[in-house]
């Protein structure tokens, strides 16, 4: 089907025309899995001072059976005043500063304590449980880099470099519409021909969980004049619009000439994927706007191979799972002759390869075939079947 394009082509198309989100400043409190806009380096080094490793003595470096007399104490917060001299030990805790005067530490299991005074049973050599200023990190030296998602560990390392605030992408603020007369609202009871929309709530939850900031989903009736005007203000308004349903050709899909009226560039329509044919993506300066399929798995496995993608370059993060894994099938697979297949998958481990297991019916209605699936397959058009043990991408199936 000439009409078509590849999954590979539309994520090019998708992933030139995305350009990243200006940064702001954010506190490191409200800064998890944010995306870091610019290079992190340390303010100062890190241990700031050379402190010990271990609970025990500060004392010259020297032999064993040598009598010290305790003249002070350094503690954690609380550093020692005095310098140390020859005979001399101050006792002291780990994370405490090296006293003036001290070269090692003796671990308080390794003397033997008196009233006053402690008996070295092992000997101790200069830097002996000493944690060196700088060990951890140099003043100067970059510790995080642009593009980093802040985890828990990026976090503790950002507050151990000196920052309070870290610069980070901006979420995208991504409007969720959903189109059709026959949505009802979760719960709502439904009158002949009406289903729940579960597609509003499944795209915000997939959105957010990329670092989107979604405003309440909307709905749209088949009428062409309130799907111009709903989407005319979430183009007003969002860094992203997806707009699930009405994207086809039909006399009550009004999608298409809705964005054309208002501007939006069409940049492709169709691609040779299935589920997920009737994807259609354009953007009005730097708004892009997603028309995803109505049916449910459509919309998920369009937002994981198209959307996910983009969020993540709005935010300046590198989409690290662009087709690098890859599995066997466990099965045969029936090809599609013009379109990918994205295949719902479980995975196993069997015999120390992936295997890739179709998880239950294919239908694009069938929501209940994304329970408990770990990844979408990529099943390359073809005639006849995919064989069992044949090598197939994996994508990430988008939570
Ligand atoms: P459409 O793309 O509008 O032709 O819709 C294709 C199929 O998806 C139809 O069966 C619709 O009822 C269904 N559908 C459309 N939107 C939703 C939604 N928000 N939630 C659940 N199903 C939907
Ligand atoms: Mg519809």
């Amino acid at each position: 089907m000439a009409d078509l394009i590849t999954i590979a082509h539309a994520r090019e198309l998708v992933s030139k025309v995305t350009k990243p989100l200006a940064a702001e400043s954010v506190p490191i409190a409200d800064a998890r899995d944010r995306v870091l806009a610019a290079d992190l380096a340390a303010a100062g080094d890190v241990p700031p001072f050379p402190c010990s490793a271990m609970d025990g003595y500060a004392v010259t470096a020297g032999t064993a059976g040598r009598t010290l007399t305790i003249v002070a104490e350094s503690r954690a917060g609380l550093p020692a005043t005095r310098t140390l001299t020859e005979g001399e030990a101050i006792r002291i805790s780990t994370g405490a500063a090296i006293p003036a005067g001290a070269t090692a530490v003796i671990p308080q299991e390794n003397v033997d304590a008196q009233d006053g005074t402690i008996t070295t049973r092992t000997a101790a050599s200069a830097g002996d449980h000493i944690r060196d200023r700088g060990e951890d990190m140099r003043a100067g030296a970059t510790i995080l880099t642009k593009g980093t998602v802040l985890g828990a560990a990026e976090l503790g390392a950002a507050v151990s470099a000196g920052a309070a605030e870290l610069t980070v992408a901006r979420r995208p603020r991504v409007q969720v519409l959903s189109t059709g007369d026959e949505l009802k609202a979760p719960g709502e009871p439904l009158g002949p021909g009406e289903i729940h929309n579960s597609n509003g709530p499944m795209l915000v939850a997939l959105a957010e969980h990329q670092g989107a900031v979604c405003p309440p989903p909307g709905r749209l009736p088949d009428d062409r004049a309130a799907t111009e005007a709903g989407l005319a203000a979430a183009l007003d308004a969002a860094d992203v619009v997806i707009v699930s349903g009405g994207v086809s050709v039909g006399p009550h899909d009004h999608v298409k000439p809705a964005l054309a009226t208002l501007g939006v560039e069409e940049i492709f329509w169709r691609v040779a994927l299935q589920p997920g044919k009737p994807t259609w993506f354009g953007r009005r300066a730097n708004t892009l706007v997603f028309g995803l399929p109505g049916n449910p798995v459509s919309a998920v496995v369009t937002f994981g191979l198209f959307v996910r993608p983009a969020l993540a370059a709005l935010q300046g993060r590198a989409d690290e799972h662009m087709f690098q894994d890859e599995a066997v099938l466990g099965t045969a697979v029936p090809r599609n002759a013009d379109r990918e297949q994205a295949v719902r998958v479980r995975l196993e481990r069997q015999d120390g390869r992936l295997v890739a297991l179709p998880n239950g019916p294919q239908g694009s209605h069938i929501v209940t075939s994304l329970l408990g699936a770990d990844a979408l397959a990529l099943i390359p058009a073809g005639e006849g079947e995919l064989q069992a043990g044949a090598a197939v991408a994996l994508e990430p199936l988008p939570r």
